[in-house]
């Protein structure tokens, strides 16, 4: 079979990419290392227990991937629950933030400007010219944002402890799992930022049902039905390079060929397939040099829900992240579901599961979740290196897709796109690696 474009790797980077061109009539070839697609947003049965990659939420200022997922057939409000008011819990006290001025504008108001033992008056103002001059600077001097940390930039702002620890640190290690030193500050205010400007559809969306399920699998359908082929298990090894140009690439069992190849892999992976062919002082320097970060999530199966409403929480001074129940929404054959993305990843990642589950079952009591006698099984799910880091100093490293290298276009959400390592990134990303070969 002749194709037009290989792709390699089916997150959503790559269905983003691999939709566009089949929509566009390419013949395109889809590889994906793993038995399912979806990558970082995906969920399988682990022996007998559903698992996902993690917890996901689908904010309601997404353009591409909303697009994307109407023009493949899928229908957002089916597969999405909407949330307008997440949690942040301090020991047995729990604070209520609305998210949408628009679709819960009571509840919007009663956050920001109640909740006044939780974070003094004072403090809502010293936070308020904060992200004042976070946003103003980011617009302005997006490099110098970049080169200091979220803490010492709240430092320079004024912003007391308490507001650290009680605002910045859920809104930090809350999203994206690192710890307000090590932060980019033009990040932090990057993941805000389109919000800001479509501030009447902030609010976010969990998933109702795994999301290879109701998303990922889906897409790689649509993409079949445009005449594209999807295969699974299908490890790039590596690039096929001929006289200076990629035409194609070698799997452990085929050697595939088509005059444009698509990178639509972790950067890790990314960097791994690239590396033999580059040299010093190349193009590929800054993407050699970006530096990636781990996750690490635990999913609790429960014989009852841990919680009164599948919401998302943060709970600063423990090493839950960022968790939710989910078993009214993502997991809804689960009598009780949570799921915690554990903060920071790097204490977790080479730790023993079960040694991982002690301590968030510590934390969990401090926060008053008692879960141990209602534990029926549970998984820890790693991704060592998959993201590019959001520290200080990586931003500017982030390559376009075109490359200078004939043939080869890169993808994923560590390519340059305004969305961060976000779904909607990875779903830009795929969608401007089409634009470039188209
Ligand atoms: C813990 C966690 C929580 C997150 N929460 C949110 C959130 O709430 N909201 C949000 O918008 N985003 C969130 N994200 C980010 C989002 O998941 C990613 O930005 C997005 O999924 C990245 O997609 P991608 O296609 O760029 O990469 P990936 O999803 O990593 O896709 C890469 C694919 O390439 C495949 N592959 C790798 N090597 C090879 C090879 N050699 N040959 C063939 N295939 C290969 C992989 O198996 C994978 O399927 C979260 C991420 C994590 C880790």
């Amino acid at each position: 079979m002749a194709y037009d474009v290989i792709v390699i790797g089916a997150g959503l980077a790559g269905l983003s990419a691999g939709f566009e061109l089949s929509w566009r009539g390419k013949k395109v070839l889809l590889l994906e290392s793993e038995p399912i697609v979806g990558g970082r947003t995906s969920s399988w049965d682990d022996d007998g227990m559903k698992v996902e990659s993690s917890l996901h939420r689908f904010k309601g200022y997404y353009t591409a991937l909303p697009d994307l997922l109407f023009r493949a057939g899928i229908d957002v409000d089916r597969i999405l629950k909407w949330e307008e008011q997440v949690a942040v819990k301090v020991g047995l006290d729990k604070v209520l933030f609305g998210l949408s001025p628009f679709h819960g504008p009571i509840k919007a108001l009663r956050g920001f400007l109640g909740n006044n033992k939780f974070i003094s008056v004072k403090e809502k103002l010293a936070l308020a010219r904060f992200f004042a001059a976070g946003f103003r600077e980011y617009v302005a001097h997006p490099d110098q944002l970049d080169a200091i940390s979220v803490l010492d930039y709240a430092k320079k702002h004024g912003l007391n402890q308490d507001a650290v620890e009680k605002i910045l640190i859920p809104l930090s290690s809350g999203f994206f799992f690192l710890p307000p030193q090590r932060y980019s500050t033009y990040a932090y205010f990057g993941m805000f930022f389109p919000g800001l400007k479509k501030f009447y559809k902030l609010r976010q969306g969990t998933f109702n049902g795994g999301m290879t399920e109701v998303m990922a699998d889906p897409l790689a359908k649509a993409i079949t039905r445009l005449g594209g082929t999807v295969k699974t298990y299908a490890k790039v090894e590596k690039l096929l390079v001929r006289n200076g140009r990629v035409g194609g690439v070698l799997t452990s069992e085929e050697t595939f060929e088509a005059p444009y190849t698509i990178i639509a892999t972790t950067l890790a992976e990314s960097q791994r397939l690239v590396k033999p062919h580059v040299t010093e002082g190349s193009w590929f320097d800054d993407l050699m040099k970006l530096e990636s970060m781990s996750s690490v999530s635990i999913q609790l199966e429960l014989d009852k829900p841990s919680m009164a409403q599948d919401m998302t929480t943060f709970a600063p001074y423990t090493c839950l992240g960022t968790f939710s129940e989910q078993s009214r929404t993502t997991f809804p054959n689960s009598k009780g579901r949570l799921s915690i993305i554990l903060t920071p990843p790097e204490r977790f990642l080479e730790m023993e599961e079960e040694d991982i589950l002690e301590i968030v079952l510590q934390d969990a009591m401090k926060i008053g979740l008692n879960l141990e006698t209602h534990i029926l099984d549970y998984r820890v799910v790693r991704y060592a290196n998959a993201s590019y880091s959001l520290d200080t100093g990586n931003n500017h490293l982030r390559p376009s897709q075109k490359t200078p290298v004939e043939g080869l276009v890169l993808a994923g959400d560590y390519t340059q796109q305004p969305y961060f390592a976000t779904m909607e990134g990875a779903v830009v990303s795929g969608r401007l690696a089409a634009q470039a070969i188209l």
